[in-house]
């Protein structure tokens, strides 16, 4: 029997619709540097948006499902070029701005996207690989910057302003199939080439009612969210569509994305919640430390792209700023889970131990552990093994480019098609996930593994160390060992014995895993999108560019 329900099409055009018209007073709020930040209404931003896709379409040609590329910083036009584009039938493809030019060219290239919308700031980006990217006929220009830079380009310039003046404040948005592209993002090539995850307008719709669930994010009209996780990130791990839903605030730092800038914004803007990796939180409380700021508004933080160390998670928790952390890939939309402690725990000794965790499933996404030999692991809290993961937004292939089959790598999906994270970890019996590491950072010691983030974790826990990173190398004997590279504080004395002794101190790592190989960095290598780049630091050591002691 069918069901006697109307079948309505989850589309992002529902989503701008919605947000401009029944939250049309909320406000996205762009940090600009100096002076009063810009603000824009939501009813304002939809009606831009309106006008961004009369522009595509009526004066640049833009039709059917062709792509659209924003390389762009975290503001209001971003969002608005967010919903005008998949709105439209188009296809939104964000371009993370600090890949290497070589990727970038990669990914613009194998999308065939013909419009480039840049913003000022990043045109000396742009400019010189306009040459090597055949398919952009349209740069359209945002916010200021040097526009000489693209004298000569072959391809036509256009103000963004300029384009959106006069334009028609309505637009007959077409009806699009729920399952059409809406967006993609390129996976940031941690592990490998980028590679290209393309977004339906329903599994945006869906994530985007998940974020907004009490048990995840929870924000609601009342929230102002600093969205620091770059809008090329994984869709800013789906806030710009989720506030469009609720009627969340944003506050968006632009290309203000140094500690001292957050500080300032956080101070005098009063968000109520923050989303980041790891590392931009790392540089703000040392910022805090050294220059106190009125942060109290500021009482949700959601980490995530990479481990939270326990020591920035009480470091936070003293500040008042609530961490909640949460896991996720590019290839999940991101969100796959998030750490709200269970009823029973709230108040107890074990409150922190499930906050650090990666968190709880929620309805939508099915989780299993695979172990070595390919078997189903149970989920006891301790069977380690491979997470796969599958659901409405998590991705069941790559894009092949035009005209060519999605991709399904061996390595990457199942036969019976669920996407294998390469995350390795285990899941208890009320759906937890605590991750020990990625597959590939795993040391394989011996025919023990040994986690590389929990040794990063407890000497990061060390006072004076800033930032760790552990990384294998081959060792005749074990197969492989952790090198441990470390970044000291300023005017810190300590030595590896100490440091080493302080890891084996209270059983905080068990003796066969402590690390006999160390090095003092001046910092951690990070990838694109800020997390540690051990790629970087085993070449290095294989290299021999590292000054190793061995204890
Ligand atoms: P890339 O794979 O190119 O780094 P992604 O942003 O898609 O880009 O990274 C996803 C990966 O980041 C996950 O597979 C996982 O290894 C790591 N990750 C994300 N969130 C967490 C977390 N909370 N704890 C540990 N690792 C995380």
């Amino acid at each position: 029997m069918l069901s006697t329900m109307q079948d309505v099409p989850l589309t992002v055009t529902r989503i701008l619709v919605h947000g401009a018209l029944v939250h049309g007073s909320s406000q996205i709020t762009t940090w600009t540097g100096e002076g009063e930040p810009q603000r824009r209404s939501f009813r304002e931003a939809g009606t831009r948006a309106v006008q961004l896709a009369h522009a595509l379409r009526d004066d640049l040609g833009v039709t059917g499902d062709e792509r659209v590329a924003t390389l762009m910083w975290n503001n209001a036009e971003h969002v608005e070029a967010y919903f005008a584009i998949p709105s439209m039938g188009a296809v939104l493809h964000t371009l993370n701005l600090r890949l290497p030019a070589e990727q970038l060219v990669f990914i613009v290239n194998h999308a065939a996207d013909r419009v480039v919308i840049v913003n000022g700031s990043l045109l000396p980006l742009l400019a010189p690989l306009l040459p090597h990217l055949p398919t952009v006929e349209h740069v359209v220009v945002s916010g200021p910057g040097d526009r000489s830079l693209l004298d000569g380009a072959a391809v036509r310039v256009h103000e963004y302003e300029e384009l959106l003046a006069g334009k028609p404040t309505t637009y007959d948005w077409p009806e699009i199939d729920e399952r059409q592209a809406a967006a993609m993002c390129y996976t940031s090539g941690t592990t490998g080439d980028p590679k290209g995850v393309v977004y339906s307008h329903r599994s945006i719709y869906l994530h985007s009612m998940q974020v907004n669930m009490a048990q995840s994010m929870g924000l609601t009209d009342r929230d102002t969210s600093l969205v620091v996780v770059p809008q090329f990130h994984v869709n800013a791990w789906g806030l710009p569509h989720a506030t469009f839903m609720s009627g969340i605030n944003m506050l968006m730092p632009d290309r203000f994305l140094q500690a001292a800038p957050l500080a300032e914004m956080i101070e005098s803007e009063r968000p109520t919640h923050a989303a980041a990796v790891p590392t931009i939180w790392q540089g703000l409380l040392a910022e805090l430390h050294a220059k106190p700021r009125d942060v109290s508004s500021l009482t949700q933080v959601t980490i995530g792209g990479s481990a939270c160390p326990p020591s920035l998670m009480t470091a936070f928790d003293e500040l008042g700023m609530r961490v909640c952390h949460a896991w996720g890939m590019t290839e999940t939309s991101p969100l796959g889970t998030i750490a709200r402690p269970p009823a029973h725990a709230v108040g107890t000794d074990e409150e922190f131990g499930y906050r650090l965790t990666q968190g709880r499933f929620p309805a939508s996404v099915e989780a299993r552990l695979t172990g070595p030999g390919g078997e189903r692991l149970p989920w006891d809290g301790e069977s380690a093994g491979e997470l796969e993961v599958r659901g409405p937004w998590i991705a069941g292939a790559y894009y092949g480019g035009q005209g060519v089959e999605p991709l399904r790598p061996a390595d990457k999906f199942s036969e019976d098609g669920w996407l294998k994270t390469g995350d390795v970890g285990t899941i208890s019996a009320d759906g937890f996930l605590t991750l020990t590491d990625r597959a590939k950072d795993v040391i394989k010691s011996g025919g023990e593994w040994i986690s590389s983030v929990d040794l990063e974790n407890a000497l990061m826990s060390h006072p004076d160390v800033t930032e760790a990173a552990v990384v294998a190398v081959p060792d005749e004997k074990w197969g492989e060992r952790p090198l441990a590279t470390v970044v000291l504080k300023a005017g810190s004395a300590a030595d590896f014995e100490s440091l080493r002794a302080f890891l084996a101190d209270e059983g905080k790592i068990a003796r066969w895993q402590l690390p006999e190989r160390w090095t003092i960095i001046e910092s951690v290598p990070k990838t694109s999108v800020g997390k540690f780049d051990k790629k970087v630091l085993r070449r290095q050591y294989a290299e021999g560019e590292l000054d190793v002691t061995k204890l």
